[in-house]
């Protein structure tokens, strides 16, 4: 039986850490398991500073010591006098060097894509190493060998004819007992660029492989107990999410429920193939399942908050109707500059988009649209839904909030909130 484990950031930031996922991997000895793995901890978010310190002609020293410094703490609690931690980290950290002394394109997204790979590659070569040291049957593979995807950089496309028909070898070493470990978020385009799948894209990788492979199931290893109705950060009394359908999970990733990054469900839906998401704290608890029936749906409320976003209102200069060629030359700007809409509303002389806020591409796209439109913006605000909402909970949740935009539906209510 094929099944697909997931582990994200937070469950391999340390030593502990990583010794608790061997454990529980270790649990699965009759299983054919491929095992998707991210960055140890917060690499991503140092490898995005050492990205934008060399765009910016600047040093990234310090950023890159701090990911060697880390890493090498993890490798010497883990592996004591044992070289091999050492010696993967080595030859990774030298070919990331090598990436950084190439000339530095005006492409933002294309240099960012070529270093932040390197957070996955790290932390796999480092567990595939640790499991070979705990005499573990592993092999360890580059993702980037088997996911092809288009040049989109920090948001690339899969294509996946192509990547089914890089699978032989990894199915070779799932057949002859291996475990498979390979980097989530991570990809190559056809001309051999490193491409990523956008910010916490690991999900997203545990299911493409779930799909190609038409595994049994997956798992997504977490710090929580399961897919909770409200983000604990933001509430008290949450609750955790026993069974949803496919359906319902894709509505909750789309509003921006942070356990799964959005795209993950589709593919599973379409084969069917049940996700679980499990504690790895408390491995043995039954965490949530996403799977078709939509029998529990809507049982309980949740809230989805969505902190750092910006509100841009676009008027026409000469205060005449928004209409529909307007709306046209809008929407292309904002495909181009790369903006992900959360919200938008249309009155008769302005056009508004909530999206999260990213002082690079609202640049971008005012820039493209200020020779025809007065641009304004606000930020930063809250966007808030509601899904299964009733007139309690939103009254509780409106008190002494200032709304600067609301839409409802039967299921759904959404707010934007200037705290
Ligand atoms: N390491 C990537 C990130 O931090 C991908 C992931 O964790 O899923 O966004
Ligand atoms: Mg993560």
């Amino acid at each position: 039986m094929i099944r697909i484990f997931k582990f994200g950031g937070a469950s391999v930031k340390d030593a502990a850490a990583v010794r608790n996922m061997t454990t529980i991997v270790d649990r699965f000895k009759d299983d054919q398991l491929v095992i998707v793995v991210s960055a140890m901890g917060k690499t991503t978010n140092a490898l995005e500073r050492v990205n934008r310190l060399r765009f910016d002609s600047m040093s990234y020293a310090e950023p890159l010591a701090e990911i060697r410094n880390y890493h090498e703490q993890i490798i010497d609690d883990l592996f004591g006098a044992d070289s091999a931690g050492r010696l993967v980290l080595q030859q990774h950290l030298e070919a990331l060097d090598s990436v950084l002394a190439q000339p530095c394109s005006s492409h933002f997204d294309l240099e960012y894509d070529q270093i932040i790979v390197f957070g996955e590659l790290i932390s796999t070569a480092i567990i595939e190493a640790w499991f070979r040291h705990c005499s573990m049957d592993s092999e360890w593979f580059d993702a980037r060998a088997i996911i092809r995807t288009d040049n989109r950089y920090r948001d690339a496309r899969v294509d996946w004819d192509q990547s089914a028909r890089q699978l032989g070898p990894l199915k070779e070493a799932l057949d002859s007992g291996k475990r498979c470990i390979l980097q989530g978020f991570i990809g190559r385009d056809e001309t051999g660029n490193s491409t990523s799948l956008g910010r916490e894209g690991s999900d997203f990788t545990a299911a493409i492989m779930a799909y190609l492979l038409d595994a049994a199931d997956v798992t997504i290893w977490k710090d929580v107990p399961g897919m909770l109705n409200a983000d604990p950060k933001w509430f008290k009394n949450t609750v955790k999410l026993d069974s949803i359908s496919f359906k319902e999970a894709i509505e909750l990733a789309y509003y921006g429920a942070s356990v799964i990054h959005p795209k993950t469900i589709k593919p599973l839906q379409n084969k069917g193939i049940p996700l679980y998401i499990k504690s790895f704290l408390d491995p043995d608890s039954p965490g949530t399942i996403i799977q078709e029936s939509t029998a529990n749906d809507g049982q309980v409320p949740s809230y989805i908050f969505k902190g750092n976003q910006v509100l841009l209102s676009i008027a026409t200069r000469d205060f005449s109707f928004v209409v529909e060629d307007n709306l046209k030359e809008i929407f292309e700007a904002i495909a181009e500059a790369g903006v992900r809409i959360h919200l938008m509303e249309n009155s008769a002389i302005s056009f508004s988009v909530v999206f999260d806020y990213d002082d690079y591409k609202l640049q971008l796209l005012t820039d493209k649209l200020k020779a025809n439109y007065s641009v304004r913006y606000n930020e930063p605000l809250t966007l808030i839904t509601i899904r299964h909402w009733d007139d309690a909970t939103v009254t509780t949740l409106t008190a002494g909030r200032e709304i600067l935009l609301e839409q409802r539906s039967r299921h759904t209510l959404r707010m934007l909130t200037r705290n």
